[in-house]
């Protein structure tokens, strides 16, 4: 079986991982690739750091801090330490000493040449994900940042999404997302492909808007969707209207969308075939989309918690296959 799937960072991988458990078990020849958004990503001290694709690395890899849901486990913060004592800005974003590793790698072989996709590519290797069957691409190998514009008794400004995200706490109310570069922007190698030779392409509980959102902004992916010949099923990201971890009401909010699974499902409803929602969203219908309700909570608490979602989801595309 193959499987195509559109991840950001925490959920998207929580989920990933317990899909994999499940295919191992189920389908243990299936291929899994992961179309990542690089929207999140951003230059710090030089370096290029991409914190959804690292989290997918490190989360299907091993090497995540649990707890966390990002960064590394066993982490120091050791060279950050330094760069405060010298003043050096900004000190909001986290760099873990192991982290660093990754960040100072992808900016040397980035600065060598290297495309978005090649990089990723070796330090997937790192972490063992090709020889298990798990293809990571990056959304495209164009740089693109999401800015989020913020009303403010001056005038309209915009910041980088991970300074609203992280250093604002998505506390400032945002007016709209922009995504620099993302006109000029194609798909990465590979991207187009994975969607069109899909048996299942899956929508993990990533954020609606800044993760999942972005993707659908690359040139041909929505319409890769749009045209699927393979059953597209998504998971919420919201229980009761409410995100389960980050902020996606303040993004929802942005957008004028409501915070609900309903409202998720939505923006989704052009493509979206199967929607799987947490028994207390039993009630929600989306018009020419399939609902189907988890027998237990959608909470991901551990990888087996993750792997039986994984497992109604597959069930729930079997279902709706066209
Ligand atoms: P980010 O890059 O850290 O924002 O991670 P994602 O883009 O993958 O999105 C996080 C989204 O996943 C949020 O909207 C959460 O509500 C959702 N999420 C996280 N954990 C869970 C979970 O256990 N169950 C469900 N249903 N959604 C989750
Ligand atoms: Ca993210």
């Amino acid at each position: 079986m193959r499987i195509t799937a559109l991840a950001g960072g925490v959920g998207g991988a929580r989920f990933l991982r317990g899909l994999k458990a499940h295919l191992d078990v189920v389908a243990p020849e299936s291929e899994l690739t992961i179309i990542a958004n690089t929207g999140d990503d951003i230059s710090l001290f030089g370096l290029r750091v991409c914190p959804d694709i690292d989290t997918l690395l490190y989360t299907l890899g091993g090497g995540i801090n649990e707890e966390q849901g990002w960064g590394r486990a066993d982490e120091s913060t050791r060279v950050q330490g330094e760069l405060a004592a010298y003043g050096a800005v900004p000190q909001w974003f986290t760099l873990g000493d192991l982290d660093l590793g990754t960040h100072i790698v992808r900016s040397q072989w980035l600065a060598q040449g290297q495309t978005a996709s090649e990089v990723t590519s070796r330090l997937a290797a790192r972490w063992g994900l090709p020889d298990r069957g798990i293809h990571l691409v990056p959304m495209t190998d164009t740089p693109v940042e999401t800015h989020v514009v913020l009303d403010s008794d001056e005038g309209q400004r915009a910041v980088h999404f991970q300074e609203w995200w992280v250093r604002l706490r998505a506390e400032v109310p945002a007016s709209r997302f922009v995504v620099a570069g993302l006109d000029r922007a194609t798909a990465a190698p590979g991207v187009l492909e994975a969607l069109r030779s899909a048996d299942v392409i899956v929508l993990p509980p990533s954020n609606p808007v800044v993760s999942i959102g972005i993707i659908l902004g690359v040139p041909g992916v929505r319409d890769a969707l749009r045209g699927s010949q393979a059953p597209v099923v998504g998971v919420s990201p919201l229980i009761s209207g409410r995100p389960v971890r980050g902020h996606a009401d303040a993004c929802l909010s942005a957008i004028g969308v409501e915070c609900t699974a309903a409202g998720v499902a939505s923006l989704y409803a052009d493509f979206l075939d199967g929607w799987l929602v947490d028994p207390a969203d039993a009630g929600v219908r989306v018009r020419g989309v399939e609902t189907a309700v988890h027998p237990e909570a959608l909470l991901m608490t551990d990888v087996d918690a993750a792997s039986r979602m994984a497992e109604s989801l597959l069930a729930l595309a079997e279902r709706v296959r066209r």
